[in-house]
Parts: C-alpha cells; sequence; structure tokens
C-alpha cells in the first residue's frame, strides 16, 4: 500500500493536495538513477558544474513568485519573508559559483614527501532530510555545494511541503541538470531508514529537531556512513549595561519573531543586564505589539500561522507550563488555530520550558543579568550550542571573551544569521559539521592524500 501526503494551509486549515509517496521498487530506481547520474557527474569539471548553477540562479529568479506563493499557501510564512528567502538562495548560488573552484582545488601539503597534496573528490549519491521552515535555503545550502562538488543529491523534504519540494525539483530541472543530479524522494519519514540503508547512498545531512536527527544518524552509523546534523537551537540575546538599546531593541524583535518564530538560530532567550532592564523591555513590547498578524499572503502581514496546529499547541504547553510555575505574561500568550500570538514573558526561571526548551514559535523569556559572567553561564546553561548574539559598545572586550561561549557562532551587534560566505552550524544538541562556506562544500567530500616520494 502506497503511503499518502496530504498538504494543509495552516492559515485556514484548507486542504491543498495529496501526494502518493514512492514505493520500494520507485525509490530503488530513483537511488539506481542517482548512481549512474554520477557516474559522468563526478566527471564533469568545476566550471560546468558553475555554469548549471548560474543557470539554476536565472531559473529560481524567474520562478520566485510561484515559489515564494507556494511555500506561503504549504507553510504560512509571510509573503515578504517567502520571497527575501528565495532571493536568498540567488545570493548562495552566486557565492558558490565565484568561489566553489578556489574551495575545491587541490591543495599542496609539505611534508617529507618530494611532491605531497590533497584534492576533494565527491563521494557519491547523498541523501538530504530536509525540515519545512526554510523550504528553500535549507534545502539549497545542502544541495548547491554538494551537487558542485561532484555528487548527486536525493532530497526527502518535509511532509507539510511537499509542494515546495517538487518545486524544488522542477527547477533544477529546468536550469539543465542532467536527470538524476537533483532528486525529490517523495517519502514519508519512516521509509529513510532503507534509503540509507542502500550501499548507493554514501552519506546524509539532516535539519530538524533532534529526534529526527538522532534517528537519521544511528541509521547512518550502523552503516558507516557519514550524517551532517543541523538540528534545533536556543540561541541566547545578551544586551550588556553598555548596549545601544534602541538598536538592540529593533534586532532582537527580528531575531525572534522572523518567520513567526520558527528558525533553529532565532533568538529564544532575551539576557538583559538589569539597568537597562526596564527600558528595554519597554521598547521591545511596543515593538511586538506593532506586529501585524494575519493572513500570510498579504504584503503587510509580519506574523503568520506556525506551520501546523500541532505546532502551534507545543508553544501554547510550554508557555502556559511556564506560567504555572511562576512566568508572568507581559504581552500575547493566546492560541487561534495555527495562529500563536507574539508573546513575551518575565519571571522566568531556568527550570521553565520556555528557558531550558527550544521554543519554535514566537514567545520569548526576558531575562535579568547583573555581571557579564552570569550572562555567559545562563547563556551556556543550555543542552543547545547553535550561536549567541551580545549587544555592547565596547566590542574588543566582548571579542576577548569569545572563547566563554559554547557555541557554533558568536554574533555582536547583529542577530544570528546564515551567510553563504561564513560557515554554519552547532555544538552539544544542535548537532555537528557545518553547512556553508569554504567548510560546507569539503563535507561530502573524499580528502584524497597524495604522496609522490
Ligand atoms: P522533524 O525533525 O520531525 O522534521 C524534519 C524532517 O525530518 C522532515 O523531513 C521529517 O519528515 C523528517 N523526519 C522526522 N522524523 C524522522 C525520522 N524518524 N527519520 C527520518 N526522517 C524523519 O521536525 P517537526 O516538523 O516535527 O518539528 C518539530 C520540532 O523540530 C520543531 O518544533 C523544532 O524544535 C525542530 N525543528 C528544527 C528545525 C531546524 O531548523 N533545526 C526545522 C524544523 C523543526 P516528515 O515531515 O515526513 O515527518
Amino acid at each position: 500500500m502506497r503511503k499518502t501526503i496530504k498538504t494543509i494551509n495552516p492559515f485556514n486549515n484548507n486542504f491543498i493536495a495529496n501526494y502518493q509517496c514512492l514505493n520500494g521498487v520507485e525509490i530503488s530506481d530513483a537511488i539506481s538513477i542517482s548512481q549512474i547520474t554520477f557516474t559522468h557527474w563526478k566527471n564533469t569539471n568545476v566550471k560546468e558544474r558553475v555554469d548549471f548553477i548560474k543557470t539554476l540562479g536565472f531559473v529560481l529568479t524567474k520562478q520566485q513568485h510561484l515559489l515564494a506563493k507556494t511555500c506561503v499557501l504549504e507553510m504560512g510564512k509571510p509573503l515578504k519573508q517567502a520571497l527575501a528567502e528565495v532571493q536568498k538562495c540567488g545570493i548562495l548560488c552566486d557565492f558558490y559559483a565565484e568561489n566553489a573552484e578556489d574551495f575545491l582545488a587541490p591543495e599542496t601539503i609539505k611534508s617529507d614527501a618530494a611532491e605531497s597534496y590533497v584534492t576533494y573528490e565527491p563521494l557519491g549519491a547523498i541523501l538530504g532530510v530536509m525540515p519545512w521552515n526554510f523550504p528553500y535555503w535549507q534545502v539549497f545550502r545542502f544541495a548547491v555545494p554538494s551537487i558542485l562538488a561532484g555528487n548527486t543529491v536525493l532530497v526527502k523534504h518535509a511532509s507539510n511541503v511537499a509542494g515546495c519540494a517538487q518545486l524544488l525539483e522542477d527547477i533544477f530541472l529546468e536550469a539543465g541538470f542532467p536527470k538524476g543530479v537533483y532528486q525529490n524522494l517523495l517519502i514519508a519519514s519512516d521509509q529513510v531508514e532503507e534509503v540509507i540503508n542502500n550501499p548507493i547512498i554514501k552519506a546524509v545531512s539532516l535539519t530538524g529537531s533532534e529526534k529526527a536527527g538522532a534517528a537519521v544518524a544511528s541509521t547512518a552509523a550502523k552503516q558507516i556512513k557519514k550524517a551532517v546534523l543541523e538540528l534545533g537551537g536556543s540561541n541566547a540575546f545578551i544586551v550588556c549595561k553598555d548596549a545601544n538599546v534602541e538598536d538592540a531593541v529593533s534586532v532582537a524583535v527580528t531575531a525572534r519573531m522572523q518567520n513567526t518564530g520558527q528558525s533553529c538560530i532565532a533568538a529564544k532567550r532575551f539576557l538583559v543586564h538589569d539597568s537597562v532592564f526596564d527600558v528595554f523591555l519597554d521598547k521591545f513590547k511596543a515593538k511586538v505589539e506593532a506586529l501585524k498578524s494575519g493572513d500570510p499572503m498579504l504584503e503587510t502581514t509580519d506574523i503568520g500561522p506556525l506551520a501546523r496546529i500541532d505546532l502551534a499547541e507545543d508553544v501554547e504547553k510550554q508557555v502556559n507550563k511556564s506560567i504555572e510555575m511562576g512566568a508572568k505574561i507581559v504581552t500575547g500568550g493566546n492560541r487561534e488555530g495555527a495562529f500563536y500570538s507574539p508573546t513575551v514573558l518575565i519571571n522566568v526561571t531556568t527550570d521553565m520550558p520556555v528557558f531550558k526548551e527550544e521554543v519554535f514559535g514566537p514567545a520569548v523569556p526576558v531575562m535579568p543579568f547583573s555581571s557579564f559572567e552570569e550572562a555567559v553561564q545562563l547563556s551556556n546553561q543550555s543542552e543547545f550550542g547553535l550561536g549567541v548574539t551580545v549587544f555592547s559598545k565596547d566590542v574588543e572586550n566582548i571579542k576577548s571573551k569569545v572563547h566563554l561561549f559554547e557555541e557554533g557562532a558568536v554574533f555582536i551587534n547583529a542577530m544570528v544569521k546564515s551567510d553563504p560566505a561564513l560557515p554554519f552550524g552547532g555544538v552539544k544538541r544542535s548537532g555537528y559539521g557545518r553547512e556553508l562556506a569554504e567548510n560546507g562544500i569539503k563535507e561530502f567530500v573524499n580528502v584524497k592524500t597524495i604522496y609522490i616520494k
């Protein structure tokens, strides 16, 4: 029996479409196509691959409105943010088109040999298991560098964005990529294990929850296959006593509320020095209350529904449990269907869900601290380690303290964001491996050592 995936518009609960999942034979056919294509794709040179990526960038621009609207319908991202996401994929294509040849060039290494160097060779067919929160960006940052390195990819996308998933394959084909370089694998999550177990699949990259990451990485480990995991985060956003509070507040709103709070690198715990706490809270509350919730298809909307009702219910539970434990609502705290109102909490302690769990929606605790050491300690008091923001006018001082943070990234006077030029990834339960930049393109390669006597 074939499994069926049903997509629902989280804004109005309307049915969008049914999709039939691939059966076992179709899955192994797709994997075989990936392997056959790999045998010639790996022999193309990087310049040729770059030409395909440039064309992909053009197609992306041409189709940007269709892509953005499908994302709005399927996961409720406000339209202007959906368009910005598609455009960011274009920036990633440009970045790698410009740098891939340099990144993948052989490197001479001094040793006791007459000559020694390394080359970077592709591994083969790589599986991507991708989430719905940035349905294009997450896939692009996995697929584009992997393909440029000479691999072929198969993507199992999140079920609730099955339409976005199909459009992704369509644009790769429209850009002229040989069939099999990029394939959309329309399967349910319980079919992922059989894909990883297929000997043709050489590695897997997953972005999503810890639960999904642990399942996928365990299967890969049993087969001695590499995994890259980009999981959750609960980034702190630290406002020091010498911070420009006005700037900090503006950035804080975007850092927490962008994508209706559904981002792994969102600022999820605000830590504010005692001396500026009240002024920060007043200004932050005012800006949060000014955000416009509503139909995500409207250009004026800042906050849409969460991507699924169950995700809004999760946020509601985390907030309500924290209130039972003594937290106080400054604003928000209401759920209506998949909508959860932008919410600010105070009187939060470190044992409450809104502090110790990842909150994947527009709710945030604001907590005071009295010394920088205390802020560092609170920031590190998390199972996750994706990134941290520190606002302070004394940049040199913060630079000297960067090593204190157990994080994959420290952003000073800016929100944590992913940028094609900078490595992206975490430590602790946020996962392992890196995406983007030179590090990202080298995750799925064979670093081959050549030694000549
Ligand atoms: P999941 O981790 O369940 O989904 C992410 C991807 O993994 C989807 O493609 C999903 O497929 C797949 N998947 C889920 N379980 C398995 C499994 N056992 N084996 C193989 N693949 C699997 O995320 P949710 O949608 O359930 O979101 C839950 C929470 O995860 C969020 O609240 C947030 O905390 C975190 N999350 C983090 C993201 C990030 O950017 N780091 C992105 C999304 C979620 P399918 O959709 O078919 O289940």
